[in-house]
């Protein structure tokens, strides 16, 4: 290990210019794996979805499923891919515990898709990134080492395998190289996952969740100087959110050019990203390629898409979310930076489904994004699983409007909503809640708030209008929240003009 001290990055992206690529793995989410009609839950109990198909017994064979193949041919037209008119899976062979079979089924040299692009914008400009190949092969099983202080097999007394991810169809999507990009190879990076995962969501094939693995990138990284060949990459595994991705592409470039400014040769490696320091790590040395001996998979038979069915997927692909995007910020009059936040928040439906319900845009997106988002952000739950839907959060807001809620309360009903109490109305019945505007129980308040607060009163008086805050706050106070400030204020304000 050098000890040389490290560049800026500003410094290193001067003297160096990036070249990035990116391999994506999408776990579908069909009900069965690929080859066998093994359920595919996250979360059940360890090896309890396995059969001999996905554990590679003796003389069991695999059956495509063809909702897998469809789903991978809608990933490969979202990305402008041309589909292959007929091509085969193959066997990839290796050896490795969370591999029963020892081979994995993947497709090699014949992808189902190629030749594509996804058009990224950054700050305003396109950038199009090259799509390689999407293939479809199998998932591998999970390990956990037990017993270390890390979770990593060093220091560990027993690795525990658990199968039940085995066969679940994954669909591989490969970048070409993306050169020119120079100080923004971490943003492009960043941008080319955001809006793969979008389109993929939109395509409802997949939940794309990078915290569970359904959604993994690998980045590959390498430097060149300014007219010179492109450099050796190095690829950092599994990064598991945007932000990383992000973070990845930025610390090897820095990593790199310490390196290249010493003299020293860049490994062709694998290496970990760490999301406590934000850097990599080395792993496994590629500098002799694994020879994974493929041969086309015998016990399957060619992938033969009909055009006329191709053609029919093409069309019934929904609108692009970018498209969406442009269209929707339009028409709910707001920033760039407001629908990312909308976006990276999982909200676009939600709020888009409240507004259909009745809510004003900006009701609706005041809610989503405020209230929600934070309760979503404290619990760890994404925002479509809080618990309130888009016609509760309308009827919220509705009840704000008419001035039967104010902030304040609505925010204790929507708790009610959140924790299953109901519809906004039967959770203001049932916890009493409600903006009391009825003058005759809240001059009563007003009256003791002016007895117990004379000094204050006597400010008023005399003409002091601005001490009413204090008066209505004390009102506020005696009714929990619940009077409507507005007329507290126009009623003390009576009380002490004459
Ligand atoms: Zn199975």
């Amino acid at each position: 290990m050098s000890t040389t001290v490290l560049p800026s990055y500003e410094d290193a992206v001067a003297r160096y210019e990036p070249v990035i690529g990116l391999e994506t793995h999408v776990e579908l989410g069909t009900n069965t794996k690929m080859f066998c009609g093994c359920p595919t839950g996250f979360g059940a109990e360890p090896n309890t979805q396995v059969c001999p198909v996905c554990l590679g017994l003796p003389g069991s064979l695999p059956v495509a499923n063809r909702a897998a193949i469809e789903a991978t041919i809608r990933i490969g037209l979202a990305l402008n891919c041309s589909i292959a008119s007929w091509c085969r899976m193959a066997r990839k062979n290796y050896f490795y515990p969370d591999m029963p079979k020892n081979f994995q089924t993947s497709q090699y040299d014949e992808p189902l898709c190629v030749d594509g692009y996804v058009d990224v914008e950054i700050d305003g400009e396109t950038i199009r990134i090259g799509i390689e190949r999407v293939h479809l092969e199998e998932d591998t099983g999970k390990t956990l080492h037990v017993g270390g202080a890390t979770g990593r097999i060093h220091g560990a007394t027993e690795s525990l395998v658990d199968y039940n991810r085995a066969g679940i169809p994954l669909v591989e999507i490969v970048t070409k190289p993306v050169p020119g990009i120079g100080a923004r190879a971490p943003e492009v990076a960043r941008a080319y996952v955001t809006e793969l995962r979008d389109i993929v969501r939109s395509l409802g094939v997949s939940d794309v969740r990078m915290e569970q693995g359904s959604l993994r990138c690998d980045v590959n990284t390498s430097l060149n100087k300014p007219g010179e060949a492109w450099g050796t990459r190095t690829e950092t595994k599994n990064v598991n959110s945007l932000r990383s991705v992000e973070r990845a592409v930025r610390s090897e470039i820095i990593r790199q050019s310490a390196l290249l400014d010493d003299g020293v040769r860049i490994i062709q490696e694998t290496r970990h990203f760490q999301e406590d320091t934000g850097d990599t790590r080395s792993g496994r040395s590629k500098e002799e390629a694994t020879d994974y001996r493929y041969f086309p998979e015998p016990d399957l038979v060619p992938m033969a898409p009909d055009a006329a069915w191709v053609e029919s997927l093409r069309l019934s692909l929904p609108e692009r979310p970018s498209v969406r995007r442009a269209r929707l910020r339009e028409l709910w009059a707001i920033s760039e930076a407001d629908m990312s936040s909308v976006v990276n928040a999982g909200a676009v439906d939600l709020i888009e489904e409240t507004i259909a319900a009745g809510a004003s845009p900006a009701g609706a997106r005041k809610w989503w994004m405020g209230e929600l988002a934070r309760r979503a952000n404290e619990t760890g739950v994404e925002l479509s699983a809080l618990g309130a839907t888009p016609v509760q959060v309308a009827q919220l807001q509705r009840l704000v409007d008419d001035g039967k809620l104010n902030d304040k309360l609505a925010r204790a009903v929507l708790e009610g909503v959140v924790a299953g109490e109901g519809d906004p109305a039967a959770v203001m019945a049932a916890r009493g809640l409600g903006v009391v505007s009825d003058t005759g129980a809240l001059t009563a308040a007003v009256d003791e708030a002016i007895a117990a607060n004379p000094d204050i009163a006597a400010k008023i008086r005399d003409g002091k209008v601005a001490a009413a805050g204090a008066l209505v706050g004390a009102v506020m106070k005696t009714t929990r929240g619940q009077a409507d400030a507005k007329t507290v204020r126009e009623l003390i304000l009576a009380r002490l003009s004459s």
